[in-house]
This record gives structure tokens, C-alpha cells and sequence, in this order.
């Protein structure tokens, strides 16, 4: 039994890859056969859309099975754990899930930003909020895939679309959150290394993480510090980086959000990436991305809840009537 999942994962994840290296450029969506949202019996219904076309719905439809079957069951335990088991990253990885949009040459599935929006708005209309995927896939390997030199693309990102390495990028502290130049954080150079001290918090992924891309200054005397700020790989198991406590928190209760501590931390010239002093506006071309899929996955739970509330004034009942029935509601009822 175990073998034939194995080799229907196998099978479904190489489907998987070739048809989300398919539509990256090639197919334009089937638009006159799609219904919009609003035609729909439910706003999770797929094959509505114009911006999809049929491959993504055969992508959606892993992806909603994979969160099924792999996700809902075990988040429970999980929102317990304060984290996610690292086996349901090696899974997603075996399904075709992370690395969506990273190019195929780098050792990503040669998608797009639509396609890997499908696993984040899957993982939101599953309302399960552990796994750390879309900062993983859409935050983090595209500053390797964009900045990285060949060696450092070559070792981190197919380990990573095989949720092998867990990526998390560590820009805030203490001191220093919406406002990124308040960063103390710095690394100072000792022949060819550098030497890397301060702390991070509110880290997503940072329990698990195996790379860190860290945001430290290198430069104290530029004239901004958005001028003397470089990003490093740093991995998990060099000698003065710790981990933190999991941060307990209002909800994302399965995310491992943690501190995170440099001591005295070596790190070698193939650990800074890009160029130095430029980390600051490496972060300015990618946090867009960021924010676009923050409102991805905001956009996707509101569609959640906006159909849990449809489905339970229309089944639950009270003085007879289903709450949709009652009068209060029936104004509501007219847009449910
Ligand atoms: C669950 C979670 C996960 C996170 N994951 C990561 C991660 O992976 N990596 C990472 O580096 N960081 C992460 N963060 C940190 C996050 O990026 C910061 O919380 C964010 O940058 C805001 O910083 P702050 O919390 O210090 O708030 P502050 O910057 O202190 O802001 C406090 C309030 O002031 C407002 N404010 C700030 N500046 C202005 C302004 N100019 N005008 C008007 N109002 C303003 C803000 O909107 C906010 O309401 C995470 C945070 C959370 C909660």
C-alpha cells in the first residue's frame, strides 16, 4: 500500500510539474468557458475565473486534495506543537508544491506567480495556517534565484523545492520593524569572512528553518544605513547561531514564529548575497511580492469564512427556521 502511494506521488507530482511548466508561458487562459466567482454556487468552486485556465484547475485540484488528505488532519496537533511536521514539507515537495515559480534552471517548477497563488489560496480556503510555504516558495527562493551566485542557487534551491531546506528571512528586530533601517544587526568583516552579531524576532519558519537569509549592516559610516546593509545565508548549525523560543501568538498558532540570536557567527565570502551594501535595495525590489501575496492569502480566507458563514445560517436552525430564514437575516439572505 505504501508503495503505491509512493509511486502515485511520484506519478502525480512529475503530471504536476510538467503541466505547471506548461502553463508558465505557453496556454492562455480558456476565458469564454469560465464562469466569475459571483455565478458560482461557492466562491472555493473551481474552474471560475478568467485569469485560470483548465491546467490550473487540475493544479488546484492536487493542491485542494494534498491539503485534504496531508494538511487538515494534523493541524490540530500542530496548533499544539506551536509547528509543522517537517515531513508535510517533504511531502509538498514530492507533490510539486513549493518552488512553483522558481525557474526550472534553478532547479524550481518553471511556474508563475498565478500557479504558485493556487497553493496559497488553497492553503487559505483549508484554513489551515501552519505551514510556512508561500514565504518559503515566493519570499525566499526568489531572493537566492535573483541575487544568488550559481554555487549558492545550485546547493539551496533544489533542496528547497523539495522542502529538504526550509528558508525564512530575518529582517525585524527589536528596534527595527516597518522602519528597516533601524537595524542593528551587523557584520563585521575579518579577512575574508565576516562576523555577524545581533538578534531577530518575529521570524516565520525560524524554528524550523535550515537558511536564513539575515539583514545586517556592513557599513556603519554610510551615509543612510539603507546604504551599509547586505543580506547573508546563514545556515542552521553554524556555531553561535541560535534559536529562539516559538513565539506563542494570537493565531498562525502551527507557525513557527521565532527569535532568533548571532553570536559571534563566522561566515565565509560565499555566505553574502548579491553584492555588498545592497541588501536595502535587494529588499525594496522584493517586498512588493510580498505584500501582493500577503493580500493573496488575506483575499483567499476571506472567501473561507465568507462560505462557512454561508453554509451555517443555512443549516443551523433556531425557532424553527434555518438563521437564513429568520427576518433579521433575510436581508442578508438576498446577497448569501
Ligand atoms: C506572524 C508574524 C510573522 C512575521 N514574520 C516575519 C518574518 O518572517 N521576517 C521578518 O523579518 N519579520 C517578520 N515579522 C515582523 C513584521 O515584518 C513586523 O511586525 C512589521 O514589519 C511591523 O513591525 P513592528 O511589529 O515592529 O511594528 P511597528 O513598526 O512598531 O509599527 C507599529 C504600528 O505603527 C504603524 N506605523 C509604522 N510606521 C508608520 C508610519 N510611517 N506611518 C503611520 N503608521 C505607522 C504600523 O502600521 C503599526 O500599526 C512577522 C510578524 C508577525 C506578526
Amino acid at each position: 500500500m505504501a508503495t503505491l502511494i509512493a509511486r502515485n506521488r511520484i506519478f502525480l507530482s512529475k503530471h504536476l510539474i510538467n503541466s505547471v511548466r506548461c502553463m508558465s508561458n505557453t496556454q492562455k487562459p480558456d476565458s469564454s468557458s469560465r464562469v466569475d466567482p459571483c455565478q458560482s454556487s461557492s466562491l472555493l468552486d473551481i474552474g471560475t475565473r478568467r485569469i485560470f485556465n483548465s491546467d490550473h484547475d487540475i493544479f488546484r485540484q492536487t493542491a485542494r486534495r494534498f491539503m485534504t488528505d496531508e494538511i487538515i488532519p494534523n493541524h490540530e496537533k500542530w496548533e499544539n506543537d506551536g509547528q509543522v511536521s517537517r515531513e508535510c514539507w517533504e511531502k509538498a515537495g514530492q507533490m510539486g508544491l513549493l518552488g512553483v515559480a522558481t525557474p526550472e534552471e534553478h532547479g524550481g517548477l518553471g511556474g508563475d506567480f498565478l500557479t504558485s497563488s493556487i497553493v496559497m489560496e488553497e492553503q487559505s480556503y483549508s484554513n489551515c495556517t501552519g505551514p510556512g510555504w508561500a514565504l518559503h516558495s515566493d519570499i525566499v527562493m526568489p531572493y537566492i534565484s535573483h541575487y544568488g551566485t550559481k554555487e549558492q542557487i545550485q546547493r539551496f534551491l533544489p533542496q528547497m523545492t523539495a522542502g529538504k531546506c526550509i528558508g525564512a528571512i530575518a529582517m525585524t528586530e527589536p528596534s527595527a520593524g516597518s522602519d528597516l533601517q533601524g537595524v542593528r544587526t551587523n557584520a563585521k568583516k575579518d579577512g575574508d569572512d565576516y562576523i555577524l552579531n545581533g538578534s531577530k524576532v518575529f521570524i516565520t519558519n525560524g524554528y524550523m528553518a535550515d537558511l536564513v537569509i539575515v539583514v545586517a549592516i556592513t557599513n556603519p559610516n554610510a551615509k543612510t544605513t539603507a546604504h551599509g546593509i547586505s543580506l547573508f545565508l546563514v545556515e542552521n548549525g553554524m556555531k553561535g547561531f541560535i534559536k529562539g523560543k516559538k513565539l506563542k501568538k494570537m493565531g498562525l498558532k502551527a507557525q513557527d514564529t521565532a527569535e532568533l540570536f548571532f553570536e559571534d557567527v563566522r561566515l565565509p565570502k560565499s555566505a553574502l548575497l548579491g553584492d555588498e551594501n545592497k541588501g536595502f535595495y535587494y529588499l525594496m525590489n522584493e517586498l512588493p511580492q510580498e505584500r501582493l501575496l500577503i493580500a493573496v492569502m488575506g483575499m483567499a480566507s476571506c472567501e473561507f469564512m465568507f462560505e462557512e458563514t454561508r453554509k451555517y445560517v443555512r443549516e443551523r436552525k433556531a425557532f424553527g427556521k434555518t438563521l437564513s430564514k429568520l427576518q433579521v437575516r433575510q436581508s442578508t439572505e438576498m446577497i448569501l
